[in-house]
């Protein structure tokens, strides 16, 4: 008889068999992160299924992503200001090449 291990997902709570869980230690930290907001008791220790993991895994990337469109937005903002002061600038010294 084959004793098969049971795992207990830390997340979802339910029992996984070995092929079905990760252990929490090989998880990147970043990903880590994400989870711990979620789950606060989230323990290096423990385990948690494919599942749960392909989840906080989206989830992350979508932060990456989000974070990145706001710097993004931030720089064309600068650039579209800098922009409008050259304008300026450009008008004052035609301008003042007409007064001359
Ligand atoms: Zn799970």
């Amino acid at each position: 008889m084959v004793t098969q291990e049971t795992y207990v997902c830390q997340i979802c709570k339910e029992t996984k068999k070995q092929h079905e869980v990760v252990p929490a230690a090989s998880i990147h930290e970043s990903i880590g992160e994400v989870i711990r907001k979620e789950y606060p008791s989230w323990s290096r220790e423990g385990y948690i299924c494919h599942a749960d993991l392909n989840r906080f895994r989206a989830h992350y990337v979508r932060e990456i992503l989000e974070k990145e469109k706001d710097e993004l937005s931030t720089l064309e903002e600068k650039i579209a200001q800098s922009m409008k002061n050259m304008n300026i600038r450009q008008k004052i010294s035609i301008s003042n090449l007409t007064a001359s």
